[in-house]
């Protein structure tokens, strides 16, 4: 497996990334992911959660072949998985599902580590030689991601970090699935807010962070993969 995270940027390319961001920090997702595309493609893919699909609809719309990338962690809730599936088939998405390795059987779900080799370890080596990745993070999800930035360099991965979407809000999100008549992951309408694994996502009460469902109780905050 390569070991992305020794890969250092040039001077021209952080100062490159960082005009990029400074002028892109008011553009709408579709310019930000037509730069990337013109800029990265085709070594961009997308790496989706699939909790909602704005950002593949958005992505698609650019480059119908870009790939997309869901890290199967092997406990996802099944419905989770049957709408990687429904949305795969709609697109006719170019759809890399990513595994855990054999040193994940001796990390029990939920534990220390569980998602470095669940999520983390996996999407390094599905990403291993590309440039850039775009992702659907926002910064009103938490506050650890309140600065997160249009473009940067991200050097855990070794890429090109893009993020169209990080000026949103959830209500924009909203709006862009019904104004386009999205598919809606079923367990939204259970309270299921922020959609994780299994064995770590709760439905939240009404009113309640949306994702105070998330590794409920433990003090955990993000998986790895942005920080
Ligand atoms: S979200 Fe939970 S179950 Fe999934 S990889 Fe991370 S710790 Fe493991």
């Amino acid at each position: 497996m390569a070991d992305t995270s020794t890969v250092v940027p040039s001077e021209s390319l952080l100062s490159e990334l960082d005009e990029a961001n400074r002028s892109l920090e008011t553009a709408p997702p579709g310019t930000i992911i037509a730069w990337a595309h013109e800029r990265f493609a085709p070594d961009l893919v997308l790496a989706c959660s699939f909790q909602d699909i704005v950002l593949v609809d958005l992505a698609v719309a650019v480059d119908p072949g870009i790939e997309v990338i869901f890290l199967d962690t092997g406990a996802h809730f099944p419905e989770t998985l049957e709408f990687v599936d429904r949305v795969s088939a709609r697109y006719g998405l170019n759809l890399t599902v990513t595994h855990p390795g054999p040193e994940a059987a001796a990390v029990p779900c939920g534990t220390d580590g569980c998602c470095q080799v669940r999520k983390v370890a996996p999407l390094r080596r599905a990403v291993a030689g590309r440039a850039a990745w775009l992702t659907a993070l926002k910064r009103v999800d938490a506050p650890t991601r309140a600065a997160a930035p249009i473009v940067s360099y991200d050097e855990a991965f070794g890429l090109v970090k893009i993020n169209p979407m990080a000026t949103w809000t959830d209500d924009d999100i909203d709006s862009y699935v019904t104004d386009h008549d999205l598919p809606v992951h079923p367990l939204i309408e259970k309270g299921y807010l922020s959609i994780g694994c299994a064995p770590t996502t709760r439905p939240v009460a009404p009113g309640e962070d949306p994702r105070a469902g998330r590794w409920s109780g433990t003090g955990k905050v993000e998986c790895g993969l942005h920080g």
